[in-house]
This record gives C-alpha cells, sequence and structure tokens, in this order.
C-alpha cells in the first residue's frame, strides 16, 4: 500500500498518519523526516540540502527530489508508506512516478482529507492551548469547564499567535493554490480520493479506509 496523504493545515492529517500507520503496518515518510535523517547520515545530498537551509535559502527541487528518491529505495518502503508533504508541484509528482517506477512501486491512492476554508478558520480562532502542559482545547467543540483554565492542570489557556483568522487565511491560499494542480493530476490518473474532514475523527479514519478498499 503506497498512499500520498494530502490536506490544508488543520486538517489533522497526523492524526489519520498515526491511524494508518497502525492500522496497515506501513512506513509514515513525512518530508521533514526525510530532510532531517539525510542531514543525520551525511548523505551527498543531505550536505547539500543542509548548506542551502544553514544559509536560509530554499531547497532546489533537484535535491529534493533526489532526497525522496534515496529514502523510496530503502528496502522498508516495500511494505508500504505513506507519503506525506511531497509531492508539492506537479513536477514532483512528475518525479515521483519516475521513483516509483524505477523502484516497482506503484501508487494505491492519492487520500486527500479536504475541510473548507471557513471550517479551518473557525477551528483556528477558537483554540486555546494551555500554558503549563500544552494541552489543546476550543472554545466551541471542546471548551475548557471553567474559561482560560485548563481542565487538566489547572494552568492558564491562551490563543496562538498563528491561529488567527489572517494568518489563516493567507497559508491556506498558499495551500491551495500549490495543491489544486496536484487534485487534478491526480484526479486525471484515477487515482484521487477525496474524504470529508469536518467529520469526527473515528469516521474520517472510517472513509479512508473505505478509500482505500480496506
Ligand atoms: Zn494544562
Amino acid at each position: 500500500m503506497h498512499i500520498i496523504l494530502m490536506g490544508p493545515p488543520g486538517a489533522g492529517k497526523g492524526t489519520q498518519a498515526t491511524n494508518l500507520v497502525k492500522r496497515y503496518g506501513i512506513l509514515h515518510i513525512s518530508t521533514g523526516d526525510m530532510f532531517r535523517e539525510a542531514v543525520k547520515e551525511g548523505t551527498p545530498l543531505g550536505k547539500e540540502a543542509k548548506s542551502y537551509m544553514d544559509a536560509g535559502k530554499l531547497v532546489p527541487d533537484s535535491v529534493t527530489i533526489g532526497i525522496v528518491r534515496e529514502r523510496l529505495s530503502k528496502p522498508d518502503c516495500r511494505k508500504g508508506f505513506i507519503l506525506d508533504g511531497f509531492p508539492r508541484t506537479v513536477e514532483q509528482a512528475d518525479a515521483l512516478g519516475e521513483i516509483l517506477k524505477d523502484n516497482g512501486l506503484q501508487l494505491t491512492a492519492v487520500l486527500n482529507i479536504n475541510v473548507p476554508t471557513e471550517d479551518l478558520i473557525e477551528r483556528a480562532v477558537g483554540r486555546r492551548i494551555c500554558k503549563s502542559c500544552g494541552h489543546s482545547f476550543h472554545v466551541k467543540f471542546n471548551p475548557t469547564k471553567v474559561e482560560g483554565v485548563c481542565d487538566d492542570c489547572g494552568g492558564e489557556t491562551y490563543q496562538r499567535a498563528d491561529d488567527s483568522a489572517d494568518t489563516m487565511k493567507s497559508r491556506l491560499s498558499v495551500y491551495e493554490s500549490s495543491t489544486r494542480p496536484l487534485i487534478e493530476y491526480y484526479r486525471k490518473a484515477g487515482v484521487y480520493k477525496e474524504i470529508d474532514g469536518r467529520q469526527d475523527i473515528a469516521k474520517v479514519e472510517a472513509d479512508l479506509s473505505a478509500a482505500l478498499g480496506a
């Protein structure tokens, strides 16, 4: 089972990736992890990526694709994986197609946990985090018993600066404009499946499994 998992920030992709890993015994391969591994192992591509990151520059596509190629060529990938954070562009999707082909692997599905922008903004703006224990609450969906006080430890809850409507709007518009062509790309390839991410976690999980036909 070789899956690409997509979803806007705040759609619960992390939680669902963890569920899929447990359920199917496959790997979760995120772009961030791949980079950290390559840098830690000191591979030539890892070193190259690090030089860009250290300079605060964007890592070029050729390096990113090289790192993905190295990772997906490792034998542990044969048991299946969820790719998270890659591809981000049609060019990267083309490269991924080549990498999979060269390794004799086939894409099972591209799963997109879709949540409308307005819902994501509502989720973010209502989020409250405990200053002491980090537990996350929501003023509407999961409120604390006493306003501003953590149910778990009695600490003070606060709203993160990133959880503002403006920040979310700009993050989401960047996400949307970059992923729309990818959705079309995989739709045409016949592997694209969309899951309604507004449902509760268990229902999203069930829909993901159904989309995988397992
Ligand atoms: Zn707390």
